[in-house]
């Protein structure tokens, strides 16, 4: 071993600190974001059918964009050539029998299941819980509001870990550098133009289909009207914060009326994360061939149930999607190590993300939209200049 590997081994440690923090992360992240996203798809109950429509254009989107990103992931192949090894900690999975794997996920100890860090256990056991926090209705409000105020305390234990990605990002690039060399530059790169080409495949095709062949309106008038919060988005990194300008154009570039905008727009920012999604699809399969990890068909589709649910309860805030990649990657028993490889680039990809995640939010809107008759048309159809910055 070179002295220069040495010293990439010892800088490593700070970075495997960092990794520790975000496998310390893992299981509350996961059961309380995925308790508080289950109490808000209650809500969504509620508003009937503009509720049903909505969560169905949300969810469906979501598969899509997975599926996408995991096929640009097996096109663009970013992680071949690439031979990472996993630290001793990363259990190598033998494929589960499909039945198996289904019944398994029923956790006979839903606290053994946290303590062996069984992320699939620990989502279904979220699921039914949040689910009967509803059916209890009004006695289990205390739990309810319990459980939004530990998910805004995990949420900032999270910013308080993601503030230090710099350090852990640095020393595990450097140990990377020091012992790959600049073998992964290309990797890196890869996944970048992945990510980017699959948001602009999933906006066209997905999106632009949508409005065009569902809600049978013209498609370049919606992307004219999106494209203020588009760039807020990009540059913000943050669905949640481009609210503002994301219902602003809603209302009044694309035409929605109030009523659907104030429903679907914020619930959207929550759990609307299709550039989330489809970013995990390519980085899973990134880590997967750069671990030298073959993923089975039903590794593929518990990637699509994990990253469909780990968009859900994903926070529309910068950085949101890479903590909630580890819930994906642990669900298919891929090292953690990937998370902070990913990390280094994770701004760059955020970017496109958001951007796709508040598009998405806006293609929804207008959709339900039409189908409601809650849309002023002329609105829609009236090209819109940028407003110019004050
Ligand atoms: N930054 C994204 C958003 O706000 C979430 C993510 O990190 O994927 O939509």
């Amino acid at each position: 071993m070179s002295g220069n590997a040495a010293i990439a081994g010892s800088i490593k440690l700070i970075g495997s600190a960092f990794i520790a923090a975000i496998k310390m992360l893992v299981v509350p992240l996961v059961f309380v974001s995925l308790v508080c996203g289950m109490t808000s798809i209650a809500e969504i109950g509620r508003m009937g059918r503009i509720g049903v429509k909505t969560l169905a254009f949300y969810l469906g989107t979501t598969a899509f964009a997975i599926a996408i990103g995991l096929a640009l992931g097996i096109v663009f192949e970013p992680g071949a050539g690439v031979a990472l090894v996993a630290d001793a900690t990363a259990e190598t999975k033998q494929p589960p029998h499909f039945g198996e794997l289904l019944v398994g996920i029923i956790p006979t100890n839903p606290v053994s299941a946290a303590t062996d860090g069984n992320v699939l256990q620990i989502i279904f056991f979220a699921i039914v819980f949040g689910l009967a926090i509803n059916l209890a209705g009004e006695v289990a409000r205390p739990i309810r509001s319990f459980f939004d105020a530990l998910n805004a305390v995990i949420m900032k234990l999270a910013e308080i870990v993601v503030s230090f990605a710099p350090y852990g990002v640095f020393a595990l690039m450097t140990w990377v550098a020091g012992t790959y060399g600049f073998d992964l530059l290309l990797p890196l790169g890869l996944i970048i133009l992945a990510v980017y080409v699959g948001s602009l495949i999933h906006a066209v095709v997905v999106y632009g289909g949508l409005i065009t062949f569902v809600a049978r309106l013209n498609p370049t008038r919606f992307f004219q009207g999106v494209v203020e919060p588009a760039i807020v988005a990009f540059t913000s990194t943050s669905s949640a914060g481009t609210l503002p300008v994301t219902m602003a154009a809603a209302t009044r570039n694309l035409g929605v009326k109030n009523t659907v905008a104030s429903f679907t727009l914020p619930l959207g920012a929550t759990i609307n994360m299709d550039g989330t999604a489809l970013y995990q699809g390519v980085t899973a399969v990134f880590v997967a061939q750069a671990f030298g990890v073959t993923l089975s068909g039903a590794d593929y589709l518990t990637i699509v149930s994990a990253a469909t649910l780990a968009s859900i309860g994903t926070a529309g805030v910068p950085g949101g999607g890479l903590i909630m990649l580890s819930m994906v990657l642990t669900s298919v028993g891929l090292p953690l190590e990937g998370v902070a490889i990913i990390a280094g680039i994770d701004r760059i990809l955020d970017m496109a993300r958001t951007t796709l995640n508040v598009v998405g939010d806006c293609a929804c809107t207008v959709l339900v939209a039409k189908s409601e008759g809650e849309i002023d048309l002329d609105a829609f159809n009236t090209p819109h200049v940028l407003a110019a910055p004050k």
